[in-house]
């Protein structure tokens, strides 16, 4: 268990159990993270999802 800041609105977000490219959603700013580092951990924003993958 650990708390990381939110890139984009400085809340602690709290990771249980962090894997390399787990998804979380930061609860105060909706925004999507991605665990980009283990040690130390670190998260990003996650890229939009495209939901239109074309053909
Ligand atoms: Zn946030």
């Amino acid at each position: 268990m650990a708390n990381v800041k939110c890139p984009v609105c400085d809340a602690d977000v709290t990771v249980a159990n962090a894997v390399m490219g787990e998804l979380l959603t930061c609860a105060d700013c909706g925004v999507e993270l991605e665990v980009t580092s283990l040690s130390p951990l670190t998260l990003e924003e996650a890229p939009e999802v495209q939901e239109d993958w074309g053909e």
